[in-house]
């Protein structure tokens, strides 16, 4: 058989069940990644993951090398660029792993129509996930809302242990078909910001294989007690390379579940968040717009000039609060935050500041390198109050409170921030006392 495997966001050899599939089935291989950016879609791929996925293609694509063979590049419609490769190299079959995103479903449903009505074989497989969306359901057979029985009929369903696949060891011969460079994508910024991004990340699947070998080895015992300390890289820093399927989650289980299991307890519910994540983004589609609680579609969030200014000193970290001017700079410095002050200067935005939740999402959407629709929308939901299992409205996190318990010492806080502060742009106390009536009268109203 003739055999095109299509690289989308499983860039990694170990643990690839199409890529496994294919290299056992093929007489032949041509191996293709085909950069189809929506640019209607408010989700098309936002600047630093851009960066990112450079640098996995052309990691992706040295790794290939070494196995004596091309990655084919190509830029435009999936499809079209599918149908005019499988003409081309004369195939039989084509080959991927599946994704979740809602638009990305749809689309591959109909590419799989359109090659399968076409004469071509096509088969999917699951890389992503330890669980696929629609593998567990509720005992009512509805999908799951609340994360702690969720993850609690994940671990019953979950295999004891799951069957890692080695990179391929036989390589069916290549194909010689057109093919872009990596460079002409133009997935580079214009702007410096990336060499900034070089300084803190090695995208690609070595990079991931000794992140997490690092993690195991330093962190993972600690990870209990060390994951909220913001000063200290106390967790795995594997969220890019999860999100671009250059390390799968069930490599991350089996590196974990050895003797040191009741720390890796914690760490494998924190997957769980991921798994719960697509889960809901599966069964509630709309949900990256839309307010996971329809009664928070009346809220009203703050708009006009000075909500636009504030929006702009949060982006900036000029907000005048300490701790969260020093998330928000160690996002721009590096394309990551750490998950606590994630969730304070998202509570900041959302709640003190009164800013719609989607504006945090899109922000982070652009300058995160792990930005994920599943687990952005969660998290910027949970944090608003407006998601499935949220944290409740009344949970307002204090910067300056959060700051004395997780960073005692100052030295995340002086990490990040160089030159003295401004003038707070909120008070912190009537602010509260603000957003709670607001979401009081919001609960009143229902
Ligand atoms: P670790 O603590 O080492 O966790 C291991 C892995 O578990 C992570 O890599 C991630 O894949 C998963 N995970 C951990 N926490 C969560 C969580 N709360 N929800 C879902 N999955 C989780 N994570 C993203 O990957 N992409 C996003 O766009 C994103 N946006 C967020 C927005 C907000 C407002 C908040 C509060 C959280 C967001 N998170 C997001 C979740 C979390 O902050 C990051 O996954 C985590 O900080 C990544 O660092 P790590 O790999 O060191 O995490």
């Amino acid at each position: 058989m003739r055999i095109i495997h299509w690289f989308r966001r499983d860039l990694r050899l170990t643990d690839n069940p199409s890529l496994e599939w294919a290299c056992q089935h093929a007489d032949a291989l041509c191996l293709v990644y085909i950069h189809a950016p929506d640019e209607e879609s408010p989700w098309a791929a936002g600047a630093a993951s851009c960066w990112w996925l450079h640098h996995a293609l052309h990691a992706l694509s040295e790794s290939l090398a070494q196995r004596g063979h091309r990655l084919i590049i190509r830029h435009g419609s999936s499809l079209q660029e599918l149908q005019q490769i499988a003409d081309a190299f004369n195939a039989d079959a084509v080959s991927w792993n599946r994704l979740y995103e809602p638009a990305i479903i749809a689309r591959d449903r109909d590419i799989k129509t359109r090659l399968s009505e076409a004469g071509y074989t096509t088969r999917s497989h699951n890389a992503a996930l330890l669980l696929e969306p629609w593998t567990i359901e509720t005992g009512a057979g509805r999908p799951y809302r609340v994360f702690t029985p969720f993850w609690k009929a994940a671990k019953n369903t979950l295999p004891g242990e799951f069957n890692i696949a080695e990179p391929p060891d036989s390589w069916p011969p290549g194909a010689d078909i057109e093919g872009l460079s990596i460079d002409a994508l133009g997935l580079r910024p214009q702007h410096p910001w990336g060499d900034k991004l070089a300084a803190h990340w090695r995208p690609g699947e070595a990079g991931a294989l000794d992140q997490l070998d690092h993690f195991v080895e330093h962190a993972a015992a600690d990870y209990p007690s060390t994951r909220d300390v913001p000063a200290v890289a106390g967790t795995s820093r594997l969220s890019p390379h999860l999100h671009f399927g250059e390390i799968g989650p069930r490599q991350i289980r089996a590196a974990l579940l050895g003797p040191d299991a009741p720390a890796a307890e914690k760490y494998l519910a924190e997957l769980g968040w991921r798994e719960f994540a697509h889960h809901l983004l599966y069964h509630f589609a709309d949900t990256p717009q839309r307010e996971f609680n329809p009664k928070f579609e009346a809220f009203e969030w703050r708009s006009g000039e000075a909500a636009e200014a504030d929006l702009k000193a949060w982006q900036r970290g000029q907000t005048g609060i300490e701790l969260v001017d020093a998330g928000m700079r160690e996002l721009w410095a590096t394309g990551w935050m750490h998950n606590r002050v994630r969730m304070i200067v998202g509570s900041l935005l959302t709640k003190n500041l009164g800013i719609d939740w989607r504006a945090g999402a899109a922000w982070f959407w652009d300058t995160l390198v792990d930005a994920d629709l599943a687990n952005n929308t969660l998290g910027w939901q949970w944090i608003a109050g407006c998601g499935a299992d949220a944290a409740p409205y009344f949970r307002i996190f204090n910067p300056d409170t959060q700051a004395e318990r997780f960073d005692p010492d100052r030295r995340y806080r002086d990490r990040w921030l160089s030159q003295p502060l401004a003038e707070p742009i909120i008070d912190l106390k009537t602010s509260r006392q603000a957003a709670l009536d607001r979401y009081a009268r919001l609960k009143e109203d229902s």
